[in-house]
């Protein structure tokens, strides 16, 4: 019996086994390979979810941002400080795993875990892998099993608030930019944004969206219009689940990153969250014991740092997804009031949107005509 399966080697599943494994027996299960390939992210973050095991992923430093709304109007930021990096995806992951094996966990490739059954003292977990097909027991299991978690009803029914479904193409590049730019409105990505992100060597131009259209046609359509003749190099394609927090524990068994929905609303990036999760759950593990106790611990403590943050988030998100595209331009237009562009230069945060929001309202309070009831419920919580 092992003390900690964690089933899924993304960056979530790896950073627990991580810190779990100096004290504890644990096993990652992860179904392809290779750690941190095929890539699905557009690898944009907070210079906070980086460590020093993952510092050489990184690529480039961003400060600049420029918005572009749907009418055409531009919302350009430029911030002293590092606000944003750009990691190598695949070297991040497989530096949380390198990590992890070296603290002592036992890492499995090319091993599925197709079925997780609680029993009374543990949970069985049924394995197909190049061993063929075996049952192990464990006391914890850990579902860093990503967005599509076959785990997770075992802990919720409730589904995802939104799926995203998102595309994006890597190209050559030699340029030196730190601008990250992003373009929002219903036709170019319906419900989300699209984005283009220099990453040293490549440029990496990709949406998200949650209307009809497949995001690859609506990606197609923005490089003809945006970007013209250029090479691409690699294809990319994934999924991002938004939600508020719910359920992360049930038994013995404890949801963590993606598949606890454990991403952030405004920008669809779960790096960050995953990583705090990831240390949270650690921390109640290590302090409490492999119990179920520590599980609920770990969801309480979790949900404590962060109801407050995504439930703003998730507001600003469906305003952002109700707004027509006029409305959109005018909204930009009063955003890029220079005393709006001082807060959000000095007080942008990609990981915590939601915690200026009422600064911002508090200084350009006509915003609130866009969504009265939701902005000024932002004002008082
Ligand atoms: C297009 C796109 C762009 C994105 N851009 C960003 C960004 O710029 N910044 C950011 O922070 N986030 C971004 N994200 C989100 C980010 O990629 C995820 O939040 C992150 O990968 C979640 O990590 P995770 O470890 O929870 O899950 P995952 O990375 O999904 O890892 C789960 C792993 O579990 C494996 N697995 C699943 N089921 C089983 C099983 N039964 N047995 C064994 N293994 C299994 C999977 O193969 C996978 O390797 C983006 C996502 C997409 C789709």
């Amino acid at each position: 019996m092992i003390d900690i399966a964690i089933v899924g080697g993304g960056p979530s599943g790896n950073r627990a086994a991580m810190h779990l494994s100096r004290e504890m027996d644990v096993t990652v299960f992860e179904e392809h390979a290779s750690v941190g390939a095929p890539v699905q992210c557009a690898g944009l973050i907070s210079p906070r979810a980086v460590c020093e095991r993952t510092r050489d992923s990184v690529r480039n430093e961003i400060r600049r941002f420029v918005l572009h709304s749907p009418g055409g109007r531009e919302l350009s930021l430029h911030s002293r400080d590092v606000r944003g990096v750009v990691i190598d995806r695949e070297a991040y992951d497989r530096a949380l795993s390198e990590a992890a094996e070296k603290n002592g966990a036992s890492v499995r490739l090319s091993c599925r875990v197709s079925d997780v059954k609680p029993a009374d003292d543990c949970v069985k977990l049924l394995l197909k892998g190049e061993k063929g097909r075996e049952e192990i027991s464990a006391r914890i299991v850990v579902a860093a099993d990503g967005p599509q978690s076959a785990v997770r009803p075992l802990v919720t029914e409730k589904p995802f608030d939104i799926t995203y479904r998102g595309a994006q193409y890597v190209v050559k590049s030699d340029s030196q930019e730190d601008q990250v730019e992003m373009w929002i409105g219903r036709k170019i990505a319906p419900g989300f944004f699209a984005w283009k992100i220099p990453a040293g060597e490549e440029v990496r131009i990709g949406l998200c969206t949650c209307g009809k259209t497949p995001p690859m046609k609506l990606l197609d359509k923005l490089m003809r219009s945006k970007f013209g003749e250029v090479k691409i190099i690699r294809k990319q394609a994934g999924l991002i689940p938004i939600g508020p927090i719910g359920r992360l524990s049930e038994g013995r068994i404890a949801l963590l990153g993606d598949a606890g929905g454990q991403t952030k609303p405004v920008t669809g990036g779960g790096i960050f969250l995953g990583k705090r999760a990831a240390e949270i759950l650690a921390d109640c593990l290590l302090s409490f014991g492999n119990t179920m106790s520590a599980l609920r611990k770990y969801e309480l403590s979790y949900t404590d740092q962060f109801e407050r943050e995504i439930s703003r988030a998730m507001l600003i998100r469906r305003i952002l997804n109700d707004l027509p595209d006029k409305k959109i331009d005018r909204a930009v237009e009063l955003l890029s009031s220079p005393d709006i562009v001082e807060i959000l230069e000095d007080s942008g945060d990609i990981d915590y949107p939601g915690s200026i929001s009422a600064a911002i309202l508090r200084k350009a309070p006509r915003l609130i005509q866009f969504a009265p009831s939701l902005l000024k419920h932002l004002l008082v919580h």
